[in-house]
């Protein structure tokens, strides 16, 4: 599915990114953790294509193509879904309706013609069931006075409708309650297929007691440092990030 090698990237001159390799297959759910300004979104933001970011060396494969010269919304377009770190408002404007824009927009880009409003609607019936939105829910303008879960709520159910390839959350580094924590993990498990794959960025230890991830990963100073199962997490959890600082410079 994706498929990183040796990455370099810097932002203003500043490498943040030192040789970064990470391989993610399909059916899997990747968990990467690290301290706060390892380079975690930094990843996150170059794999769904920002342009603020400047790829010095290293490949990114999506699906055996090179990706790096195609634009955030070609990236989209092919099945690479970021969840948004700050959410826009944008009033008058329902759950609905920013969905149904979205979904026929990328349909125009694949040459594909409008979803019949039948289809959308049915989509929208189904995916809102599997994530237990309530109706009331799908006609509140977009994120206008939404609370943090109600925010993940609206994330989840954007992955749902769109069901990208590859999936990256990437969890801010504060204000997610358990309540968020919750919506997030079970739309992760009730979306991941074997056609489909998840990369879970977080701060958060708690997270990985709702979704157990097939790899854990340590992103620290610019390249995964270590990678293991589910074990790894709760040793982070319990030991913070300075024994890996010692292995590294061991
Ligand atoms: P993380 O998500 O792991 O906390 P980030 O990827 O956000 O880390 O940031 C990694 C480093 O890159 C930090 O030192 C941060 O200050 C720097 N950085 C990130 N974005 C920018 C930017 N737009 N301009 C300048 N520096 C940035
Ligand atoms: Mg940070
Ligand atoms: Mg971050």
């Amino acid at each position: 599915m994706l498929e990183i090698k040796d990455l370099h990237a810097s932002i203003e001159d500043k490498e943040i990114l030192k040789g970064l390799t990470l391989n993610v297959k399909a059916g899997e759910v990747h968990a990467i953790m690290g301290p706060n300004g390892a380079g975690k979104s930094t990843l996150a933001n170059i794999v769904a294509g920002k342009e603020e970011y400047e790829v010095t060396k290293g490949t990114i494969i999506l699906e055996g193509e090179d990706i790096e010269e195609l634009a955030a919304e070609e990236r989209a377009h092919k099945g690479v879904f970021l969840s948004f770190q700050y959410p826009v408002e944008i009033p008058g404007v329902t759950v609905t309706n920013f969905m149904k824009t979205a979904i026929n927009e990328t349909r125009k880009a694949q040459g594909l013609e409008e979803m019949p409003a039948k289809d959308m609607l049915k989509k929208i019936r189904e995916k809102s069931e599997l994530l237990d939105i309530d109706r009331k829910f799908l006609s509140r303008s977009l994120n206008q006075g939404f609370s943090g879960g109600e925010k993940k709520r609206n994330e989840i159910f954007q992955m749902a409708m769109m069901e990208p390839k590859l999936a990256i959350l990437d969890e801010t580094d504060s204000g997610l309650d358990i309540d968020a924590l919750r919506i997030v993990a079970n739309g992760v498990n009730k979306l991941k297929s074997e056609d489909n794959a998840v990369i879970v960025i977080t701060h958060y230890q708690r997270l990985l007691d709702y979704i157990v991830p097939d790899f854990v990963h340590v992103l620290y100073d610019g390249k995964i440092v270590k990678s293991g199962t589910k074990e790894l997490a709760l040793e982070l959890e319990e030991k913070g990030y300075d024994w890996i600082k010692e292995e590294i410079n061991a």
